[in-house]
């Protein structure tokens, strides 16, 4: 049997729902193939249960302090790990259950099978065909085990499974400290969990700047047992396994693998679309308008393995599926970059990292804020620790990126990514209202030493007068100029 439809769109996760949604208001002829559970990674395995247990692990966390506050009796709290789980499932299949509700207005186009190009237009799902004008892979991202690492499958467990357990081993190892790894091991630390965390370089949640990478490796490690080193699996134990590094070996129960994730590319056909893959069987695609060489194949989300995260998976859906159902295809500008690692405190990238910016020859000079010493922070016990490097442009001040460890860290990172994508200048920034006392007057100071070190003079008040020409503060706000390459991005307009 054979269907012929204008749109397929290869998984029901966030960029192939968000993708549905904007080819829905072009054609009825489409459907939405996924084989697996409904309700989305984000939902199910990801951004919302792994923040769920976040809440849990901080709120109990806090029982350290209360003896200092005047609080007595916090030594007799205990988590009960198998009801923290459950909770953590409940609120999950919540989740996962409110993204499937909005999926019945157009059931009748879901399909549960796999989907295998057999050609640019040709789907096979076992039992039948799709014929479609246009496709769009967005088949997400899956933990990847490196093959000799296999073996121990029975004492690994990854982000897909952490979430299903009913209990919390009593020792874990976690390997890798990006987002998640990060995440989860300091939330499995204050719950209780004896955790021993491997990580390859100084740095984590993915910070490029070589003096955050420092203060955020040596904060969390005052925190937790954190090992410098390439993490191996040694050998089994009982029940449990060795672990190692380069300065020595560890039993444990068993680990928590947060090493990555690999683009879900693999099964699909995509040797079949006549154009040469990569040696990780990714193919060449435009990251603009997503489009696979000129082929009428886009790929949106983790499955091109550009940014895995939400907001970025949900706009390449709605690029694609613009250009799937457009006349002529489309390039879209990115919004200003920015990620958050819900750790405590937060690690955030907004705007241009400090490698990026390195890299692109960007003459940029640095503020720095500090939580270290701010009242505020200091009232809040446990919170006072924190820097942001903010970056702007050594001619003007203007606000180009910043990194950040930072108390209400995501909350700074909306602020600055905001004030980046706006084109603000620090001059700009601080002429902004402060209240007081809140954490975001760290950044005053930030913006303080940008306007010292930038080449144009600075405003010489920060407030500006009644009869000033606007021009003088305003004058180095760039144009808005069309867009002139697909790549070029607000951002890059500046630089
Ligand atoms: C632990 C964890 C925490 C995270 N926290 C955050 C966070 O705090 N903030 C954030 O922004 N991001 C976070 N993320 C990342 C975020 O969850 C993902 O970027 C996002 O969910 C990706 O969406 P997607 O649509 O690309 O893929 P998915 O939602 O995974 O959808 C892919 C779909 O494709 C289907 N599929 C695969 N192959 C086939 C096939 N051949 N045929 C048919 N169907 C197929 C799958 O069944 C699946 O339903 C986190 C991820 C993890 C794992």
């Amino acid at each position: 049997m054979t269907r012929e439809v204008d749109v397929a769109i290869i998984g029901a996760g966030t960029a192939g729902l968000t993708a549905q949604e904007i080819v829905a208001r072009k054609t009825d002829n489409y459907v939405i193939i996924d084989d697996g559970p409904l309700g989305t990674t984000c939902a199910r395995v990801g951004c919302m249960p792994s923040k769920a247990f976040i809440t849990v692990a901080n709120d109990f966390h806090k029982r350290i302090f209360f003896e200092e506050y005047g609080i007595s009796g916090a030594n007799v709290l205990r988590p009960n790990y198998s009801r923290i789980m459950a909770r953590v499932r409940m609120l999950r299949d919540e989740f996962a259950d409110g993204v499937i509700q909005e999926m019945l207005p157009f059931m009748d186009k879901l399909i549960r099978k796999r989907a295998r190009f057999v050609d640019p237009n040709t789907l096979d799902l076992g039992d039948e065909q799709i014929r479609a004008n246009h496709t769009i892979i967005a088949t997400g991202s899956k933990p990847c085990i490196p093959e000799k690492w296999k073996p121990y499958k029975d004492v690994i467990i990854d982000t897909d499974q952490f979430f299903e357990l009913s209990d919390l081993p009593e020792k874990m190892a976690v390997f890798g400290l990006g987002a998640v790894g990060i995440e989860l091991g300091q939330a499995l630390h204050r719950l209780g969990v004896d955790i021993i965390a491997f990580s390859r370089r100084k740095s984590a949640g993915g910070l490029t700047d070589p003096s955050l990478q420092s203060y955020a490796f040596e904060h969390f490690s005052k925190e937790m047992n954190i090992k410098l080193g390439t993490a191996d699996i040694r050998r089994k134990s009982g029940n449990g396994v060795v672990v190692g590094c380069e300065s020595g070996e560890w039993t444990v129960d068993r680990i928590l693998l947060a090493t990555g994730r690999c683009p879900v590319v693999q099964g699909l056909g995509l040797e079949n679309l006549g154009i040469e893959l990569d040696d990780r069987g990714m193919p060449p695609f435009d990251p603009d308008t997503l489009q696979i060489k000129d082929l009428p194949v886009f790929l949106a989300g983790d499955a091109n393995g550009r940014k895995t995260i939400l907001h970025e998976a949900a706009d390449d859906g709605s690029i694609a599926g613009y250009n799937a159902t457009a006349d002529s295809i489309c390039c879209f500008k990115k919004r200003t970059p920015m990620t958050i690692t819900f750790s405590s405190p937060d690690i955030a990238i907004a705007g241009l990292s400090y490698r990026e910016l390195t890299a692109r020859g960007v003459a940029f000079v640095t503020g720095n804020a500090s939580w270290e010493e701010l009242g505020r922070a200091r009232m809040i016990l446990g919170k006072a620790a924190g820097i942001a490097r903010i970056y702007a442009n050594r001619k003007d001040g203007r606000l180009l990126g910043a990194e950040l460890v930072a108390p209400a860290g995501e909350h700074m990172a909306h602020l600055l990514s905001w004030a980046v994508g706006a084109g603000l200048t620090a001059a700009d920034a601080l002429a902004m209202p402060f209240y007081h006392p809140v954490l975001e007057e760290a950044l005053r100071s930030a913006f303080g030493q940008i306007m010292k070190q930038t080449d144009d003079s600075a405003p010489d008040f920060e407030l500006e007068r009644c009869s000033e020409d606007p021009s003088i503060r305003k004058m180095k706000r760039p144009r808005m100029s069309p867009v002139r390459g697909c790549s070029m991005n607000s951002l890059t307009q500046y630089i």
